[in-house]
């Protein structure tokens, strides 16, 4: 049977728009120790708008917003929106891409006229064996997205999303409550760093593949800490489903919001520090 407290706790949780899968995970949410974030969605907003278009020698801006476009029409990444709607704001049709797949952590690719066309991280583009992919640079603080058509590089965007204004005085509640905050993305380490660096976050894994977001989490498991992992993402379920508490974005994926303990149905990440007060509370009740 389930102690009453943890009845009224989970009830107190859900009148804050915090939902807990079960009253028990109050218990899971007790005790952690190290908390892993996710970057986009979590700590941004997730709405990415482009600050640069950076087109490849002989290559025209149009041209290669077009040829972008066509691809990332098929992607339900952040990143894909913020390209697609650009190209609808100059009234640049986006060219027919076919059999558009997404790279989970790494971009998208496609078929645009019989050859491969690709969009995603330097990382990425420079493995596949893209010249120039690995000297992309980029803004300080932006996410780099390059273009390559059959392994040649049409140029490359700046893409930016906003911090969510309530992220540093969620980081500096959880920090209060004890637990370290780590923040874990697949983006690059200039992005990451600048956001980490915002919201008040020292331990900084930038470059991360979904694999690697759950490798970090059974690392941190396996040194003998406690730990709660926050995401919004398709590429963040794995890990969720690896953690001792896992919390997800309302406004994330459906996948996400499944793997999960709790789900913040605001998006407000204050709502992570309340969740594990309530908790702790909740506990001491019982005890
Ligand atoms: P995060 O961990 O910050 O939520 P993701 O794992 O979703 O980030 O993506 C990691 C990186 O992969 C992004 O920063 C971006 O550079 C690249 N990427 C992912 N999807 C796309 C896409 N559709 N188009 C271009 N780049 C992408
Ligand atoms: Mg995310």
């Amino acid at each position: 049977a389930t102690p009453t407290a943890l009845l009224v706790g989970s009830g107190r949780a859900s009148r804050l728009g915090i939902l807990i899968k079960g009253p028990e995970t109050l218990e899971s949410a007790h005790g952690v120790q190290t908390i892993v974030l996710d970057k986009t969605g979590t700590l941004t907003t997730g709405t990415m708008a482009v600050s640069a278009v950076r087109p490849a020698e002989g290559v025209g801006e149009r041209e290669l917003l077009a040829a972008a476009a066509g691809v990332e029409r098929g992607s339900e990444h952040p990143i894909a929106k913020a390209i697609v709607a650009l190209a609808h704001e100059r009234g640049i049709e986006p060219k027919a891409v076919e059999s558009v797949a997404a790279r989970a952590g790494n971009g998208v690719e496609g078929i645009l006229d019989g050859r491969r066309i690709a969009a995603g991280t330097a990382r990425w583009l420079a493995e596949e064996g893209v010249e120039g992919a690995s000297g992309l640079g980029g803004e300080p603080g932006a996410s780099v997205v390059g273009v390559a058509l059959e392994g040649s590089l049409l140029g490359a965007f700046d893409i930016r999303d906003a911090v969510r204004p309530e992220s540093a005085a969620a980081v500096a509640e959880l920090k209060s409550l004890g637990l370290h905050p780590v923040l874990a993305t697949g983006d690059n380490e200039a992005a990451a760093s600048a956001v980490a660096a915002e919201v008040g976050i020292d331990d900084v894994r930038a470059g991360i593949l979904p694999e690697g977001k759950v490798g970090i989490v059974e690392e941190l498991r396996a040194a003998g800490q406690k730990v709660a992992m926050v995401g919004d993402g398709v590429n963040d379920a794995a890990a969720l489903a690896g953690a001792d508490l896992s919390i997800a974005m309302g406004s994330g994926a459906d996948v996400a919001k499944e793997a999960a303990d709790i789900t913040v149905v605001s998006s407000d990440i204050r709502s992570v520090g309340a969740a594990i007060r309530i908790s702790a509370q909740t506990l001491r009740i019982i005890k």
